[in-house]
C-alpha cells in the first residue's frame, strides 16, 4: 500500500482526515459503484511533509504520483501528453473540513501546442478545444504562477470588444486563439519564461501550488473564522476530466438533496448547458433550476434522482453534489454533506427521523448549537409599509439592514467603525471573504442558489439575497440603478434573504417565530440532556423571553443592573455619598420598594422555578460620573464665578470621588466586600427580595429565591450574611403571615473560594461559578483590558490556544472547578452547581460543564436554546 498517493478505488469516507473531504467522497462513490471519472487523491499527510521540509515534495512522493498516473492512464483509456488522445486532469484541493472556494482549482491540465489540436480533432470541434486551453492558461497561471486574474480578464475583453461580442461564449476559435496568444506573451513577460508545455511539468507545479494554496490569505482567514487548525493541509485530487462544454449536449450542475435555505424535502439546484462547473459556482451566468433538466434531457434526469437518493440514504444526510454531464452522459464529481442554514438543518433533522433514516441521536447531533442563533433573531415586520425596489433569490434567510458598500475592503473598513454594511456585488468571489464577515448581509445581482456568495452567506448564517438581476452596478460610478432609482454607496438598503425582496431604507423588524420541527427538536434535546439551563436575566421581560425559550430557571440576576435605571439612580447616589448611617438608611429606603417591585417582577415570570439573585456586586464608583467629566464642570463653574452653591455641591462630589478611586476597581471594594463594609445596603436587597417572595406567596404563586453572595474568599463572610439572611427571612415571614423556601449560596470567582470549596460547603446550599471573574482572577489578568490589548497576541504567537473570556480554560480555570465540584461534594452530597459567566452559554465550554457533572449553566436568554442542545449532544 502506498503511503502518499491513493486511487479512489483504495479511499473510503472514512478516511477523510487523510483523503480529505472531497478525496474520501470520491472514493466512496467510486466503490457504491456510481459514475465517477477515475483519479487518484495524494493524501493530507504528504501536504504536511511538504510543508515538514521546508515546501518541496517529499521523499518518494514524485515517484507515487507517476505510479498511479500510469493506473489512471491504463483506465481512462488515455495518456498524458500523447499526442494522438491525450489524458486532461483537474487538479483539485479537498481539505479534511470543507472551506468552499477558499483553495485552488485547476482544471484542463495537459494541454499544450500538440495536445490541444488532439483534442481539437478527436472532439472534432477547435473552437471547444482553444476555449479549454484558454481556461487551462489562465486558472494555472493565477494559481501557479500568481500572475493576478484582472490581465487575463483585460485581454480576454479586449478581445470581446475588438470583435464586438458580448459574451464569452460567443467568441470564435480564431478569436479564442488570440487570446492564447496574448495569454502566453503575458505569461512570458510576468514570469521571464515561456508557459510549462510539459503535461509533467504542469501536473507536479499545480500539485504544488494546491498545497500552497492552504496558506493563501483567504483560506487562513476562513480557518480562523471557523475554528478549523492550520496544521491540517489538503489533500489533492487529480482526476481525468470530464467535460460539460462539450456542446448542448453536455452541461454541468449543482444540486442539494433538500433544500438548503428551507429544508424542505425537495431536489434542489441548477445547472448550465454547454458550461465547465467553474461558470455555476462562480455566478458568472445565471443557470436554470434543476427540474428544468426533467424536460431537457429526462433520461439523465431520472437517473440523477436515483444518484441522490442512494446518496441520501448512503450517507443519512443531505448532500450536496456536484455533477457534469458529457455527450449525454452522466458523472458524479463530488459530493459532500450540504451546508444549510439553521432553518433547514433543524428541518432536516426533524425530518429525517420521521422519515426512519436516522435517529433522534443522530438527529440532535446533526445540528450546530451555534447556528440556532440564526432562529432566534428578528425578522421583518409582514405588518410594515415597505418600499420593494428589487427581488432576486432568497439564497439565505434573514434580514438585513445597511449602508451600501460595493467592496470587501470598504465594507470592513467600515463596519469597524461601528456602521452596519451590506455588501452588493455582481458576484463574490473567495477573495472577498473579509467583506462578507464584516457585512450585515449579501445582494448580487449575479448568480444561483449555490454561487459563492449564497454558500457562503448560508453557512455563516448571513441573509442573502443574489442573482437579482434587475439591479445594474457600476463600480465606477458606486452606485447601481433600478428602474428609474439610483442608489449610492452610503444609502441605506435593507434585504430579506427569505423572500428575496431588496427594500430601500431601514427596515422594521419583529420577533420570530419558531416552526414546530424546531420545537420537537428542543424537546428531544431536554429529553436527553442531564443539564439543566437556566438563564442570566435582569428583568421580568427578560425572564419571560428566557421561559419561552426553554429556560428553566434564573442563574444569575445582577441587580446592580437594576440601579441604574434613571427612577432610582440618584437614591443610589446618595446611598453612595452618605456621610452617615442615617442618610445611607435614608437612601435605602426610598430603594427597597422598587427593588421589591424589580424582584417582584422577575420571581412572578419564574413562577415556580428557582431564580438566583445575586447582591451588589461591583465597584460603587461605576454608579457615579466620572471624575474627568466632574472636573471639567467645576472647572466651568469656577472660572465663570456664577452658581457659587452649586460648586460647592460638585466639589463635595469630587472629593468624594476621589475618595472612592481605586487603582484596581476589579480586585477593589466590591462584592460581598461591599456587604460587610455597608451590611445595610445587602440587608436592603435581602428584605426586598423576601418582600417580594412573601407577596407572590400570599397571591398563590410558588417561589424558590436564591440569595447568591458573590466574589467570596472564605466561609466567614457567608456566615456573616447566613445569619443577617436568616433573621430578614424570620421578620418577614412574621409580618406577611407567610412562608417559602429559599435558599442561600455563594459564587466561585476567586481561586481561594474553590480552593478552600470544603469549607464553604459548610454554610453555602449552592456554588454558582462566576467564570468571567474566575478566568480573570485565575489568570491574573482583567477582562476589561486584555482583549483589546494582549491577547490577539497570545492567539496569534499561540501561547493560548482560545480566548479563555469565549472558550473555558479548562486545563486552568477548569482545574478549579473540578476541584471545587469535588470537595463541595465532600462536603454536602446535594450541593447545587452551576455556571453562570458568559461560558455557560458556549458549546464546548456546556460539554465541559456536563462533564464535570454541574446541575444547571446559565446564559443569556438568546442562547438558551443553544445550551439546550449543546447539553443534549454532550449526553449522548
Ligand atoms: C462572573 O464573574 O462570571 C459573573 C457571572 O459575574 P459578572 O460577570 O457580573 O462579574
Ligand atoms: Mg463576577
Amino acid at each position: 500500500m502506498s503511503n502518499y498517493v491513493y486511487m479512489f478505488t483504495e479511499g473510503r469516507a472514512d478516511m477523510r482526515s487523510l483523503l480529505g473531504g472531497k478525496g474520501a467522497n470520491l472514493a466512496e462513490m467510486t466503490n457504491l459503484g456510481l459514475p465517477v471519472p477515475c483519479g487518484m487523491t495524494i493524501t493530507t499527510e504528504a501536504c504536511r511533509d511538504y510543508y515538514r521540509v521546508g515546501g518541496s515534495f517529499p521523499d518518494g512522493l514524485r515517484e507515487e504520483i507517476l505510479e498511479k498516473l500510469k493506473l489512471v492512464e491504463s483506465k481512462s483509456g488515455k495518456k498524458l501528453g500523447d499526442p494522438g488522445d491525450p489524458l486532461l486532469v483537474s487538479v483539485r484541493s479537498g481539505a479534511v473540513f470543507s472551506m468552499p472556494g477558499m483553495m485552488d482549482t485547476i482544471l484542463n491540465l495537459g494541454l499544450n501546442e500538440t495536445t490541444v489540436q488532439s483534442v481539437a480533432k478527436n472532439t472534432n470541434n477547435l473552437r471547444f478545444a482553444y476555449d479549454s486551453y484558454r481556461r487551462f492558461i489562465q486558472m494555472f497561471s493565477d494559481v501557479v504562477l500568481e500572475i493576478p486574474k484582472h490581465e487575463f480578464e483585460y485581454i480576454l475583453s479586449k478581445e470581446k470588444e475588438t470583435v464586438g461580442v458580448v459574451y464569452d461564449q460567443e467568441l470564435s476559435a480564431q478569436s479564442l486563439r488570440n487570446v492564447i496568444d496574448k495569454y502566453k506573451e503575458l505569461v512570458e513577460n510576468q514570469t521571464g519564461r515561456s508557459f510549462p508545455e510539459d503535461p509533467l511539468d504542469q501536473l507536479f507545479m499545480a500539485v504544488e501550488a494546491v498545497f500552497r494554496s492552504w496558506n493563501n490569505q483567504r483560506a487562513i482567514i476562513y480557518r480562523n473564522l471557523n475554528k478549523i487548525s492550520h496544521d491540517l493541509g489538503t489533500a489533492v485530487n487529480v482526476q481525468s476530466m470530464v467535460f460539460g462544454n462539450m456542446g448542448n449536449d453536455s452541461g454541468t450542475g449543482v444540486a442539494f438533496s433538500r433544500n438548503p435555505s428551507t429544508g424542505e424535502n425537495i431536489l434542489y439546484g441548477e445547472y448550465l448547458m454547454n458550461a465547465q462547473g467553474e461558470d455555476v459556482v462562480a455566478g458568472i451566468r445565471t443557470p436554470q433550476p434543476i427540474a428544468q433538466l426533467q424536460q431537457d434531457m429526462p433520461e439523465i434526469y431520472g437517473q440523477f434522482v436515483n444518484i441522490v437518493q442512494t446518496l441520501e440514504n448512503h450517507y443519512k444526510n443531505m448532500q450536496d453534489i456536484e455533477f457534469t454531464i458529457e455527450r449525454g452522459k452522466l458523472y458524479m464529481l463530488q459530493c459532500r454533506n450540504g451546508k444549510r442554514t439553521a432553518q433547514a438543518a433543524v428541518k432536516v433533522a426533524h425530518d429525517m427521523v420521521q422519515e426512519n433514516l436516522i435517529g433522534k441521536t443522530e438527529a440532535l447531533l446533526m445540528v450546530e448549537p451555534e447556528q440556532l442563533d440564526q432562529l432566534l433573531h428578528r425578522q421583518i415586520d409582514s405588518s410594515a409599509k415597505l418600499t420593494v425596489i428589487a427581488k432576486g433569490l432568497p439564497a439565505s434567510p434573514g434580514a438585513a439592514s445597511g449602508q451600501v458598500v460595493f467592496d470587501a475592503d470598504k465594507a470592513e473598513k467600515i463596519a469597524k467603525l461601528g456602521i452596519n454594511v451590506l455588501m452588493v456585488r455582481m458576484e463574490t468571489t473567495p477573495d472577498d471573504i473579509h467583506g462578507i464577515i464584516a457585512a450585515e448581509g449579501v445582494l448580487t445581482s449575479r448568480g444561483g442558489m449555490t454561487s459563492h456568495a449564497a454558500v457562503v452567506a448560508r453557512g455563516m448564517g448571513k441573509p442573502c439575497v443574489c442573482g437579482c438581476e434587475s439591479i445594474k452596478i457600476d463600480y465606477a460610478k458606486q452606485e447601481f440603478t433600478v428602474g428609474g432609482l439610483t442608489i449610492k454607496a452610503g444609502d441605506v438598503i435593507s434585504i430579506d434573504g427569505a423572500t428575496g425582496r431588496v427594500i430601500s431604507g431601514q427596515v422594521p423588524m419583529k420577533d420570530p417565530e419558531l416552526s414546530t420541527e424546531y420545537t420537537t427538536l428542543l424537546g428531544w434535546a431536554d429529553e436527553v440532556k442531564k443539564l439543566s439551563v437556566r438563564a442570566n436575566a435582569d428583568t421580568p421581560e427578560d425572564a419571560a423571553k428566557a421561559r419561552a425559550f426553554g429556560a428553566t430557571g434564573i442563574g444569575l440576576t445582577r441587580t446592580e443592573h437594576m440601579f441604574m435605571g434613571a427612577d432610582r439612580l440618584p437614591f443610589v447616589q446618595q446611598m453612595i455619598l452618605a456621610e452617615s448611617l442615617e442618610e445611607r438608611q435614608d437612601a435605602l429606603s426610598h430603594l427597597l420598594p422598587i427593588q421589591e417591585n424589580d424582584f417582584y417582577g422577575i420571581l412572578q415570570a419564574m413562577e415556580g422555578l428557582p431564580v438566583c439573585i445575586r447582591l451588589l456586586d461591583p465597584p460603587l464608583h461605576e454608579f457615579l460620573p466620572s471624575l474627568e467629566e466632574l472636573l471639567v464642570e467645576t472647572t466651568k463653574l469656577r472660572t465663570s464665578g456664577k452658581n457659587a452653591q452649586l460648586l460647592t455641591e460638585k466639589d463635595s462630589l469630587l472629593r468624594k470621588i476621589r475618595q472612592l478611586h481605586e487603582f484596581n476597581p476589579m480586585l477593589g471594594h466590591r462584592g460581598c466586600r461591599l456587604g460587610i463594609t455597608f451590611p445595610e445596603i445587602y440587608e436592603m436587597q435581602i428584605r426586598a427580595i423576601f418582600n417580594a417572595a412573601a407577596r407572590l406567596t400570599k397571591e398563590g404563586y410558588t417561589v424558590l429565591p436564591e440569595v447568591e453572595i458573590p466574589l467570596t474568599i472564605d466561609k466567614a463572610e457567608l456566615i456573616f450574611f447566613n445569619d443577617r439572611i436568616k433573621t430578614i427571612a424570620q421578620e418577614v415571614f412574621a409580618a406577611y403571615g407567610t412562608s417559602f423556601h429559599y435558599s442561600c449560596g455563594t459564587m466561585i470567582e476567586i481561586p481561594r473560594a474553590a480552593l478552600l470549596a470544603d469549607e464553604l460547603a459548610e454554610v453555602s446550599e449552592f456554588f454558582s461559578f462566576g467564570t468571567n471573574d474566575l478566568t480573570q482572577t485565575c489568570m491574573g489578568f482583567s477582562r476589561d483590558d486584555a482583549e483589546g490589548k494582549f491577547l490577539p497576541y497570545y492567539l496569534e504567537q499561540k501561547i493560548l490556544k482560545e480566548n479563555p473570556f469565549i472558550a473555558l480554560d479548562r486545563k486552568g480555570v477548569g482545574q478549579l472547578m473540578k476541584l471545587a465540584v469535588e470537595k463541595g461534594r465532600q462536603t454536602r452530597p446535594d450541593l447545587i452547581t452551576g455556571i453562570c459567566g458568559e461560558h455557560g452559554g458556549e458549546p464546548s465550554s456546556i460539554v465541559f460543564c456536563h462533564q464535570l457533572g454541574l446541575d444547571f449553566v446559565s446564559c443569556s436568554p438568546y442562547r438558551v436554546p443553544i445550551a439546550r442542545l449543546a447539553a443534549a449532544q454532550a449526553a449522548v
